[in-house]
Formats: structure tokens, sequence, C-alpha cells
């Protein structure tokens, strides 16, 4: 499958679209959800077009999933998420229910969040 570059996230990416930045830098985005499921609900994507964590896992560099993974360390932090503890979901595909085919990280926290699937 190849990438669609006008997926929304790309749109963000590029300016096209507003969002809520929470954190930036050379190969990372973070920006509150736009529909939160929790008092935090923070997507986090790489710059690069990756469509799904296991694209992103085989195919980014070195340096793209240091950040990537350092980015979401640093929001928990900021956010004081790290004590309670939080939740990161990274649906993938169709049964995983993934609407937007740019790859995003889930940050969800700020309450118990509940069961891991639906039932
Ligand atoms: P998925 O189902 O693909 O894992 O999650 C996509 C997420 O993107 C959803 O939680 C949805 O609320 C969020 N979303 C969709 N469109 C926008 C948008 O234009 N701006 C922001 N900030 N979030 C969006």
């Amino acid at each position: 499958m190849a990438y669609d570059d006008q997926n929304i996230f790309a749109k963000i990416l590029r300016g096209e679209i507003p969002c809520q930045e929470v954190y930036q830098d050379d190969h990372v985005l973070a920006f509150n959800d736009i529909a939160p499921q929790a008092p935090v609900h923070i997507l986090v994507i790489p710059k690069g077009a990756y469509i799904s964590i296991d694209d992103f896992g085989v195919n980014a560099t070195p340096e793209e999933l240091k950040a990537f993974y350092s980015a979401i360390d640093k929001i928990v932090s900021d956010k004081g998420l790290k004590e309670a503890g939080f939740r990161c979901i990274a649906n993938t595909g169709e049964n995983g229910g993934q609407e937007v085919p740019h790859f995003h990280m889930h940050i969800l926290g700020g309450k118990k969040i509940g069961p891991m699937v639906s039932s």
C-alpha cells in the first residue's frame, strides 16, 4: 500500500490544516486529538511518510525512531503522566480501527483508561 499524501495528518504537517501543537522537533510533531477520549489525548506522529507502526518500525532511520520514542517520554513527563500512568495506542489497519493512514501513537491519560479492548 502506497502512502497517501492527502491524509489529514499529512495536511497538518504541511500546515494546510491547523492543530493544537504540544511538541515538535526535526522528526516529530505532537498535537491534541480533535475528539479527546480522555483528559489528556495527544497524537504523536513522525514527520516522515510512514503509514503504520510496522512501516515505521522497519523503515524509519535510527534517528527517527529515537526521536519518536524520546518525544513520547518528554510529553508524558511534561504532562505529569508518568507517576499515575498512561496508555499508548497505535491502531493499525482495518481490524485495528486505524482511520488516518499516517502512523500515529495515541497517548491517553489523566484518568483510568479502562478496558484494553471494547467488548
Ligand atoms: P485512528 O483511528 O486512526 O487511530 O485515530 C485517528 C485520530 O485522529 C482520531 O482519534 C481522531 O479524533 C483524530 N483526528 C482526526 N482528524 C483530526 C484533525 O483534523 N485534527 C486532530 N487534531 N485530530 C484529528
